[in-house]
């Protein structure tokens, strides 16, 4: 192994460390900050019998199954929503080091994934996704696009707008069963992808919503008429976008267009 190769390989692993610790502390700004409790203090502990957790027990995801998922005192199950969370932002932060060669461009997306997924976290939590995470990311992610040029300023702000009005005529169709919330979490991702790309993560959230609904209906663990949060299905959408999403699009025009 040449010593690019190894530098390189470090590079990644501490990459992933920071995906892995900061995927950790968007799971505590998740379940705090719609209940307005302060995202640093008291230091993290088990929500059900507050017992503070030591070092050895905040480790992102080998915590989790070292304990096999429960609280070391009370023994109460810890949601699977901690290690999800902490591995996807792990390879979210993975993918982009490897796939974006900017370094203002990777960071801008490293903050763009951790909004996302602490959007995820409250809609979970709370079934909410609250303004005060929206607003702010409205504006840093119109102008991160911008000047760290992950889109041109016509289509971040084109995108951002388009996107949330798109979600804001869904809301009133649906009678509000579309969040205004989701809406104004559409401005950023509209800012980061641009209009067509922000547009097709909307297709892919809906089918992926759709299916996971039909399918937890079927095996009975949904309840007619029981809410389900959205974001999760939005972040599978943008996920998939960012991945796949431009050979995808691609294709479907190439399937329009042809003689
Ligand atoms: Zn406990």
């Amino acid at each position: 192994m040449s010593v690019v190769a190894v530098l390189e390989t470090i590079d990644l692993v501490i990459i992933g460390m920071l995906g892995a610790i900061l995927g950790s502390f968007v799971n505590v700004v998740g379940y705090r900050v719609p209940r307005q409790e302060s995202i640093a203090f008291p230091g993290s502990h088990c929500v059900v019998c507050g017992h503070r957790l030591r070092y050895y027990e905040l480790i992102p995801v080998l915590s989790f199954l070292f304990l096999r998922g429960k609280c070391r005192k009370c023994k109460s199950s810890i949601s699977l929503r901690y290690p999800m969370i902490e591995i996807v932002s792990t390879f979210l932060f993975l993918y982009t080091a490897i796939s974006v060669s900017s370094p203002l461009a990777r960071i801008a997306w490293w903050i763009f994934w951790l909004f996302l997924l602490a959007c995820v976290a409250t809609d979970i939590t709370s079934f909410r996704v609250p303004n005060i995470l929206t607003y702010p990311a409205s504006i840093v992610f119109v102008l991160l696009s911008g000047f760290f040029g992950i889109q041109p300023w016509g289509m971040a702000i084109g995108g951002a707008f388009l996107c949330f009005f798109v979600l804001v005529a869904i809301h009133f169709l649906s009678r509000g069963n579309m969040g205004l919330g989701d809406a104004k979490l559409y401005f950023s991702i509209g800012a980061m992808l641009g209009p067509a790309l922000g547009i097709e993560t909307l297709v892919l959230a809906s089918a992926s919503g759709a299916m996971i609904g039909i399918f937890m209906r079927i095996v009975g663990w949904l309840e007619a008429k029981q809410k389900i949060a959205f974001v999760p299905h939005i972040a599978v959408g943008v996920i998939l976008t960012v991945l796949f999403g431009h050979t995808w699009l691609h294709d479907y025009v190439t399937l329009l267009t042809r003689p």
